[in-house]
């Protein structure tokens, strides 16, 4: 008999999240689920690792772990440590509660758990909720266990993992599933600055996202489109046209 695949499921939410027990409950029907997801919303948390102070992990239920670190934290701690000597099949992470397209992914926890899944050799998956409010998880859940059930048994290329976005809207507004390339968002005022009871000055990042970019085939598009966006991510940022025109300075 075949042994069940070990699926490790990771977020930036919170282990508490409904997103992630949307995820795990669905892909359980696939393998082995394990969680293991910061103890508190890390959204934003991008690639960031502890180095500066010690980690817990505390073991909450059967194969659920919460970690006082962030989501690469908590991959790192499964696969080199709760899970060590064991193979890992699949490293899912989400479902986030809002989209990760476009520039958003170099902040987003979420998208940085499945690079460090990456990383570690393990195909790896980011599965977003692209919604701001009434957010379907289960339907969201029914289709990364498609992409989950597709990458366990195709594998992905090296370095490589899967950003999903599902749109926020009914299964009968839902269209097709495209492949698509970053896009790129057009940011508004982004900085408020107010004082506080003492006179002191504060500032509050995150403005409004206004606008895209017109960028054909982009994730920021199909969304926008009710399209179910699947973009390949590379984890190797040279970027190889440059190479050709920085060799061509005078150094
Ligand atoms: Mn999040």
């Amino acid at each position: 008999m075949h042994s069940s695949p070990i699926i490790l499921v990771c977020n930036d939410d919170g282990v508490r999240s409904e997103g992630i027990v949307a995820l795990a409950d669905a892909l359980r029907e696939l393998g082995t689920v394990y969680v293991v997801a910061p103890d508190r919303e890390r959204s934003a948390a991008s690639h960031a690792l502890t180095l500066a102070h010690p980690l817990r992990i505390e073991k909450i239920g059967t194969r659920l772990y919460s970690v006082d670190g962030t989501p690469t934290d908590c991959v790192n701690l499964a696969v080199n440590g709760i899970l060590k000597n064991r193979k890992v099949a699949l490293v899912a992470s989400g479902i986030n509660k809002g989209a990760n397209l476009g520039d958003d992914i170099t902040y987003s926890g979420t998208v940085s758990a499945a690079m460090e899944g990456t990383l570690l050799g393990i195909p790896s998956i980011a599965v977003s909720l692209a919604s701001r409010n009434h957010f379907r998880f289960e339907e969201a859940a029914g289709f990364s266990l498609r992409v989950a059930r597709k990458v366990l048994r195709k594998g992905l290329p090296r370095d490589t993992l899967l950003n999903v976005n599902i749109p926020g809207v009914p299964h009968e507004e839902m269209r097709e599933v495209r492949i698509t390339r970053q896009g790129k968002r057009i940011y508004g005022d982004s900085i408020v600055g107010k004082r506080d009871p003492r006179g002191r000055k504060y500032y509050w990042i995150g403005g409004d996202n206004l606008s895209r970019e017109d960028i054909p085939g982009s994730d920021l598009e199909a969304i926008e489109q009710n399209c179910i966006s699947v973009t390949p991510i590379h984890m190797d940022m040279t970027s190889y046209a440059s190479m050709r025109l920085l060799r061509g300075w005078k150094w």
